[in-house]
């Protein structure tokens, strides 16, 4: 088969790996250098369905060194300073021997090596241009453009979409008080707050706020931003200082009301956006190239590939939207701070933290997809 892949991010760049060990002939398409793409300030949670794909392509040895796995994630609701943990015994047996709830990585890791395996895969053409001059020679086409998809908007395909009143600030910190194996997911009234270990005493701050009072505070001046910082941590764990610039970015929501049109399949934030503090973002996106691949290694559909377009958009359906659910239901709990809601508050995090079963089963969704 003959596949076009539009955009060249993680989850275009992985899909071409995918695709051409599924047989396919890929052309990639990319208008950024290698350099632009690899260059990106980002760091990710990443789960135990995207280290499967990864295994599967044979990327995830290459990178594993660069990860930093953790054992904990504590779930702190601020509020009404109640927390449980995830451990590896919630995980299903199968991902328990990899002795990690989860892994994080920086961006230039993970695409340096995608990119090193692309290179060295014959059937990748790697094409410097955003034209395709010909869609016909193409039997599918991957649009995996981001979320300002020019693709999807040439091709009208409608979406479900809004703004989140609030910006995402991250920052990379020294701590006191922390293990470098937990990473930590805080509910407090501005939105939720991931803590994301780094290696040592180096944590990676995502923390939403209100656009007003996360654009007031991106501008204090480093120790102000510090102090400030530091009001939103739990007790016991100390900042010592913060290593890079904080940078920001604003946080939409976008859900495509279809996931391809005619013979464009649309993979990654193309398809389907998430706040990202829920850490979802890029697994959901792998998941994506997944299923397609798993469709296209399917020899009846490889001979009628006219029919993976819409085989692929009602696959992906449950996954996405429940995911985008459960991630937007996260925002919206840590926002709703009002009285009335602190007893339920509190039920919620009795029942998580005495029930095994209900633990295992979020943790084994969060991981490994529906
Ligand atoms: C500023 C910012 C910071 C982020 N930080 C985090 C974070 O800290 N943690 C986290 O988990 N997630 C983060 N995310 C989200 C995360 O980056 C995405 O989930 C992930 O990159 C999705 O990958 P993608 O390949 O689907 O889209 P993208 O990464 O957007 O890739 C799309 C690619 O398509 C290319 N392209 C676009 N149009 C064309 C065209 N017409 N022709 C050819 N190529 C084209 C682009 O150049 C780009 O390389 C962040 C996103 C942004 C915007």
């Amino acid at each position: 088969m003959n596949i076009a892949i539009i955009g060249s991010g993680l989850t275009g760049s992985l899909a071409a790996i995918s695709l051409a060990h599924a047989g396919c002939r890929v052309d990639l398409y990319e208008r950024l250098s290698d350099e632009e793409l690899i260059n990106r300030d980002r760091t990710y949670a990443i789960t135990h369905s995207s280290r499967k794909l990864l295994e599967k392509v044979g990327i995830w040895s290459r990178l594993v060194s660069h990860l930093i796995p953790f054992q904990y994630l504590n779930v702190i609701d601020y509020e009404i300073n109640k927390k449980f943990q995830f451990l590896i015994e919630d995980l299903s047996i199968e991902n328990r021997n990899y002795l990690a709830v989860g892994w994080i990585a920086e961006h230039k890791n993970i695409m340096l090596s995608i990119l090193e395996v692309i290179s060295r895969i014959e059937n990748i053409n790697k094409i410097p241009t955003s034209v395709i001059p010909n869609t016909n020679n193409y039997d599918l086409i991957v649009a995996a453009d981001g979320s300002n998809s020019t693709t999807k908007k040439k091709l009208k395909t409608p979406s479900f979409n809004f703004n989140y009143d609030q910006m995402c600030i991250t920052a990379k910190v020294l701590l006191r008080g922390v293990k470098s194996n937990e990473a930590f997911e805080i509910l407090n009234s501005e939105g939720p707050f991931a803590v994301l270990p780094l290696g040592g005493d180096l944590f990676q701050l995502i923390c939403s706020q209100s656009m007003l009072k996360g654009s007031y505070n991106i501008s204090l001046s480093k120790s102000l931003f510090l102090d400030y910082l530091s009001t939103l941590l739990p007790y016991g764990i100390e900042l010592d200082t913060i290593v890079d610039k904080p940078s920001s970015f604003p946080i939409n929501f976008v859900f495509n009301y279809s996931f391809f049109s005619g013979k464009f399949i649309y993979l990654g934030e193309t398809a389907h956006k998430l706040h990202p503090v829920g850490g979802q973002g890029l697994n959901l996106c792998w998941r994506d190239v997944d299923c397609l691949s798993k469709l296209i290694s399917i020899s009846f559909l490889k001979n009628n590939h006219s029919f993976i377009p819409f085989i692929y958009s009602i696959s992906r359906i449950v996954d996405v939207l429940s995911i985008s659910i459960l991630t937007d239901s996260l925002v919206r709990y840590s926002r709703s701070n009002i009285n009335i809601f602190l007893l339920p508050r509190k039920f919620i995090f009795y029942i998580l933290k005495k029930s095994a079963f209900l633990r295992k089963h979020i943790i084994n969704i969060m991981t490994n997809g529906l």
